[in-house]
């Protein structure tokens, strides 16, 4: 039996302890966390979708109608007509045959990984890829290769080499943590040279990529992909409510319906949050003004920062990290933000490469002009 009190002291002394700060406002970017404001750059809110009157009301408005609960699992009672209707608007919106929701990002890599890939099957994925890809591909027991970041040769030579029945190609569009994107045109060629599934995770792409919001294929202009190409997306980043869904061929939807166990044996999320984001898909495409603005923010940054004595990693996404490299050194800025009252979090390894912690400048729509100056000016002040 692992000694519990001893591990987590254990991760104290290695400046590795976890742990929550409880947020008392609405998300965005001024917050009120543990009793105190502070100006945020630390959400995934990239729309200031997150607390948005209009998708909080059509949750209450669905919530007075449906009640709050789903009830039971989509294969049972619990698929509302709710759900139905946004599945097809969100397979219009990112220009699919079809599509399938599911209750959050990490559920829907376990199920979808699982369904397409099994003991005979080889995983080809970025050595970046978010956590819940890792798990996926254990869990599926499949050969799990991973390729250097962003190296298309090193990922050809593994794919050359395997010999596994069925094979799948997994990667994050935008890297969360890195904020750069994935080389999707050259994934798709080699997908289809080597007859693999091509899994794109766009999680941090989702609302913000493409002039219209409509993700990744809009902004490598993909317009019609073909039926080796899985599309996931998560509703709790950019679109600022909960859930996730996958796209592509209805073929795959019809597959998943019968195999993906993530989406068999769990409760469906409540119809109201399917409500709320019908009303965020509106937003999302009839405000293109947000991603404009974001656009400027981030150029205000990096002008900004060219002052200061540390490198903005690259990336045109509004995950903008600040490489600092050393841990300590990256967790003395986030306490010094903290003290005047920025919320940036410091990023160490093993989340990042040793070497490499940074701080992760995470930028929204909602933000001010002033709120970058500010941080800046809390930068140039830490320097
Ligand atoms: C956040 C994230 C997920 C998980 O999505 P949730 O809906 O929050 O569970 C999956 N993949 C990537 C790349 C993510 O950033």
């Amino acid at each position: 039996m692992i000694d519990l009190e001893a591990r987590l002291a254990e991760l104290d002394g290695q400046g590795l302890r976890r742990r929550r700060r409880v947020l008392e406002s609405g998300q965005g970017a001024h917050v009120t966390v543990d009793g105190r404001d502070f100006l945020s750059f630390a959400s995934n809110d990239y729309l200031g979708l997150a607390a948005h009157p209009a998708i909080a009301e059509a949750a209450r408005t669905a919530a007075a109608e449906y009640g709050a609960g789903a009830g039971a699992a989509h294969l049972l009672t619990g698929h509302h007509v709710l759900h139905h209707r946004l599945e097809q608007e969100l397979a219009e919106f990112v220009g699919l045959p079809a599509a399938l929701l599911f209750s959050t990002g990490y559920m829907a890599n376990l199920g979808v990984v699982t369904a397409l890939v099994g003991r005979d099957g080889a995983v080809f994925a970025d050595r970046l890829n978010h956590a819940s890809l890792v798990d996926a591909a254990l869990l599926s027991r499949a050969d799990h290769r991973r390729y250097r970041h962003g190296d298309l040769t090193h990922l050809e030579q593994l794919l050359r080499e395997s010999d596994a029945k069925d094979k799948l190609i997994a990667t994050d569009t935008v890297f969360s943590m890195d904020g750069d994107l994935a080389p999707v045109p050259e994934l798709l060629a080699l997908a289809e040279k080597y007859k693999a599934w091509l899994y794109l995770d766009d999680a941090h792409g989702f609302g913000v990529l493409g002039e219209q919001g409509h993700g990744v294929l809009e902004h490598y202009r993909l317009t019609a992909p073909d039926s080796r190409l899985v599309y996931l997306a998560t509703l709790g980043k950019a679109a600022g409510v909960s859930g996730a869904f996958v796209a592509g061929s209805e073929a795959l939807v019809e597959w998943l319906v019968n195999k993906a166990r993530t989406y068999i044996y769990t409760t469906a999320t409540p119809p109201m949050l399917a409500a709320a984001v019908s009303a965020s898909l509106k937003l999302i495409a009839g405000e293109p003004q947000r991603r404009v603005r974001l656009a400027s923010l981030i150029d205000r940054l990096k002008t900004g920062v060219a002052s200061l004595p540390w490198p903005l990693m690259a990336s045109d996404t509004p995950i903008q990290p600040l490489l600092i490299g050393d841990n300590h050194d990256a967790l003395r800025l986030a306490d010094g933000l903290r003290e005047r009252g920025i919320l940036c979090p410091a990023i160490r390894p093993p989340t990042v490469p040793e070497g490499s912690a940074r701080l992760r400048i995470s930028l929204s729509a909602a933000h001010a002009e002033a709120d970058i100056d500010r941080l800046l000016t809390a930068l140039g002040e830490l320097a």
